[in-house]
C-alpha cells in the first residue's frame, strides 16, 4: 500500500510517497513559490538521482500535477501509475473542537475544516486548497485529513478554559487548543516502544523544540496539557515568537509605541523570542556560536529558553503528578547537546540525570539519562509524516 503525504503552506506544497509494507520513502519533495514567478518543484527519488522542475505553477492543483507526473516519470518516477497510490493523507493545521483524531474527508468534514478558518487564517486556506486540489486531481482515491490540534482535545476542561468571561468561549470557541500534536503524538508512542513500557503505564513530557516550540504532558498515551494555546504564540520563547508574557503588555504597547492591533501581533510573532532578545537572528546555531563568542544578549536568549522549558517540564510533572519520562526532539531538541542540558540542568531532585556521553548524540533514537535515573531522558527524532501515513493506512484499511 502506497500512501501520498501533503503538507501545503500558502506558496509550498511539501510531499512524501511511504510504501507501507516497510514505512519506507520512495520519493519526497517540495514545491516552492507557488502562484509567485520562479515556481519550482524539487523531487528527490528515493535511490535516483534527484529532480528539479522549474515550471509556472499558478496554484496547488498545478504543484500537484507536476509532482504526479514526476512520480510516474519513467526517468525519475518511482511508480508505474498514478493507481498505485492507494490514499492520501493531509496535515492540517487546526480542527477546532471538531475533531478529536484523523478522519476521512468528506464533504462534510472539508466545510467543518472550513469553519475553524478563522481560527488559523494563515494556515487552514492553504491546507483546505492542497485538500481541493486533491481531489479534484485524483477523485475516487481516498483522502485522510490529520490535524495538528486533534492529539491535544483530551485536555480536562480546566486546562483548556482561559479565566476570561465564558461567554468567550461560548462565542469564539475561544480556549486553549495545542499544537504540533502530531509530533507529540508520534514521540510520547515512540518514547513507549523505546522504553519497552505501556503507554498507559507513563506519564511522559514532550518537548518539541524547533522554530515553533512546544511541550506537552501526556499521560497514559493522551494530552493533558500543552504549552501552545489559542495559538502557536503562547508557551516557550520560540525563534521569533515571544511565547507567554503578561496579556497587559499588548496595550502597554498599543498606547506606548502607537502600534496597532495588527503591529503589535506582528512584533510577539516575528521580531520576539531568542531573535528579539539576542539581535542576532533565530536560528540556534548562529545564537550558540554567538554566545559562545562572548554576545551576552546570545547568551541570554538561550538562558531565557531553556529556563522557560526547565519549569513547564516542573509544571507538567505537577499537573500529571509525577513523570517517567522526558523526551527532546525537533530541530533543537533532536540536535543540541548543549541546549539539551540546560533545559534538565538542576532537575536532579526530580529524578532527572543526563549521561552526558549519551547527551552528545546527534538525531538518532536513544535513551540519554542515565542507567540510575528515576525518569529516563530521550532523544528522538520526530517524523509527523510518518504519523500521517499511518494514521491514513488505518482509516482507509477500517472503511
Ligand atoms: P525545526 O523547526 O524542527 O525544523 O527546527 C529548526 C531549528 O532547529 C533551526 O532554526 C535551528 O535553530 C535548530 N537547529 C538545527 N540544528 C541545530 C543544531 N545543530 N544546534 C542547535 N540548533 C539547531
Amino acid at each position: 500500500m502506497n500512501i501520498l503525504v501533503i503538507n501545503c503552506g500558502s506558496s509550498s506544497l511539501k510531499y512524501q510517497l511511504f510504501d507501507m509494507k516497510d514505512e519506507s520513502v520512495l520519493a519526497k519533495g517540495l514545491a516552492e513559490r507557488i502562484g509567485l514567478e520562479g515556481s519550482v518543484l524539487t523531487h528527490k527519488p528515493q535511490g535516483k538521482e534527484e529532480k528539479v522542475f522549474n515550471q509556472p505553477m499558478k496554484d496547488h492543483k498545478d504543484a500537484l500535477k507536476i509532482l504526479m507526473g514526476a512520480l510516474i516519470d519513467p526517468v525519475c518516477g518511482v511508480i508505474s501509475d498514478m493507481s498505485e497510490i492507494t490514499a492520501v493523507g493531509h496535515r492540517v493545521v487546526h480542527a477546532g473542537e471538531k475533531f478529536a483524531s484523523s478522519v476521512m474527508l468528506t464533504d462534510e468534514v472539508v466545510a467543518a475544516l472550513e469553519e475553524c478558518i478563522p481560527l488559523a487564517p494563515l494556515h487552514n486556506p492553504p491546507n483546505l486548497m492542497g485538500i481541493e486540489a486533491c481531489r479534484a486531481i485524483l477523485p475516487d482515491v481516498p483522502t485522510v485529513g490529520v490535524f495538528d490540534t486533534a492529539f491535544h482535545q483530551t485536555m480536562p476542561d480546566y486546562a483548556y478554559i482561559y479565566p476570561l468571561p465564558y461567554e468567550y468561549y461560548e462565542k469564539y470557541s475561544l480556549r486553549k487548543y495545542g499544537f504540533h500534536g502530531t509530533s507529540h503524538r508520534f514521540v510520547s508512542q515512540k518514547a513507549a516502544e523505546m522504553l519497552g513500557k505501556d503507554m498507559k503505564d507513563l506519564k511522559i513530557i514532550t518537548c518539541h523544540l524547533g522554530n515553533g516550540a512546544s511541550i506537552a504532558a501526556v499521560d497514559g498515551g493522551k494530552s493533558v496539557e500543552t504549552s501552545m494555546g489559542f495559538t502557536p504564540l503562547d508557551g516557550l520563547a520560540m525563534g521569533t515568537r515571544c511565547g507567554t508574557i503578561d496579556p497587559a503588555i499588548v496595550t502597554f504597547l498599543m498606547q506606548n509605541e502607537g502600534l496597532s492591533a495588527k503591529e503589535v501581533d506582528g512584533v510577539m510573532n516575528k521580531k520576539s523570542g531568542v531573535l528579539g532578545i539576542s539581535g542576532v537572528g533565530s536560528d540556534f546555531r548562529d545564537i550558540e556560536a554567538a554566545a559562545n563568542s562572548g554576545n551576552k544578549r546570545a547568551a541570554l536568549a538561550l538562558e531565557i529558553f531553556c529556563y522557560r522549558v526547565r519549569y513547564t517540564i516542573g509544571q507538567y510533572a505537577a499537573a500529571m503528578g509525577g513523570v517517567d519520562a522526558v523526551v527532546f526532539t525537533a530541530g533543537i531538541g533532536e540536535n543540541s547537546a548543549t541546549i539539551r542540558k540546560a533545559c534538565v540542568n538542576g532537575l536532579e531532585f526530580m529524578g532527572i540525570k543526563l549521561d552526558e556521553k549519551k547527551n552528545e548524540t546527534r538525531g538518532k533514537e536513544l535513551v540519554i539519562s542515565t542507567d540510575d535515573a528515576k525518569v529516563a531522558v530521550l532523544l528522538v527524532p520526530t517524523n509527523e509524516e510518518l504519523m500521517i501515513a499511518r494514521d491514513t493506512k488505518e482509516i482507509v484499511e477500517a472503511k
